[in-house]
């Protein structure tokens, strides 16, 4: 009797007891590993697809009129998702739901499965997560929370949990305000970064190393309007060097992995008869 009880609490305990290690998969643990005696540094590939620009919604997700600008939003995606089969280091970050949510509605369940696993296992981040990365200049306020609220139900409501994003990302809107800090720190965002702010600004807050702040963005909230915010290194560009897309002329990082593993091996073997 005692051990036909024993099993199911077991297998209670043994639920319990798993269950942080499948919920702590995604989020910043899924990061790739790091050195604690380095410096790491993670780059990740993201996305900045306007919706609406020189283009309306539908030509740039479905890539017409590339005349006006080479743009297909849909073939983003897709290519997207095959570099993730591909290899599970990888990691990608989606961020307009205007056209994620389009491109979900069209793939198959198979397709789905294999995306959701993705950001089940963190590989695939979704971040600031709005239908749209709203203007800050001349929104209403109503607005913006409606249009945050519309692509964060539809993340929640097909990826749970792990597609709730933790950071907003303003990488193009013109100007900042204080308002958009203090909403995103309500919304619950972890941290906020943007790219757009004045030529003179960036220059000086480099060289006092204030690139990063924590921006009070509401003081009669009492530290509940607090966010963690950051401004890009070089606008919304990569750093110098890095810049290998299509608009670039930089070479592509060409590295023979199996190769360096053999050098490093010789290296080591080399380090360690001179030591000896
Ligand atoms: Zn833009």
């Amino acid at each position: 009797m005692t051990k036909l009880c024993s099993v199911p609490v077991i297998s209670v305990l043994l639920v319990v007891l798993l269950l942080p290690l499948v919920n702590s998969e995604c989020g910043y643990q899924s990061c790739n590993p790091t050195k604690p005696d380095r410096l790491n540094v993670h780059i990740v590939p993201h996305t900045h697809d306007d919706v609406g620009w020189l283009k309306t919604v539908d030509q740039y997700f479905y890539g017409a009129n590339n005349s006006i600008q080479h743009a297909g939003v849909q073939y983003i995606i897709d290519s997207v998702v095959a570099e993730l089969d591909k290899d599970p280091k990888r990691r990608f970050i989606y961020v307009e739901m205007a056209f994620f949510e389009r491109w979900w509605r069209e793939q198959d369940n198979n397709t789905r499965a294999k995306v959701k696993s993705y950001v089940d296992a963190g590989r695939l981040e979704f971040i600031n997560g709005g239908w749209s990365m709203n203007d800050e200049a001349c929104t209403h306020y109503n607005s913006i929370i409606d249009q945050m609220t519309l692509g964060h139900r539809f993340l929640k409501d097909t990826f749970g949990k792990c597609g709730i994003p933790k950071i907003a990302w303003h990488i193009d809107p013109f100007g900042h305000s204080r308002e958009q800090a203090s909403l995103f720190a309500q919304m619950g965002f972890d941290a906020f970064y943007f790219a757009r702010i004045s030529h003179n600004n960036r220059q000086l807050r480099r060289i006092n190393k204030t690139m990063e702040m924590i921006w009070n963005g509401d003081p009669s909230q009492g530290g509940k309007a607090s966010l963690m915010t950051g401004a890009l290194y070089k606008h919304y560009d990569p750093p110098p060097a890095f810049c290998f897309d299509q608009n670039c002329n930089d070479s592509p990082i060409q590295v023979h992995l199996q190769f360096h593993i053999i050098v490093m091996h010789l290296i080591h073997l080399t380090c360690c008869k001179s030591l000896a």
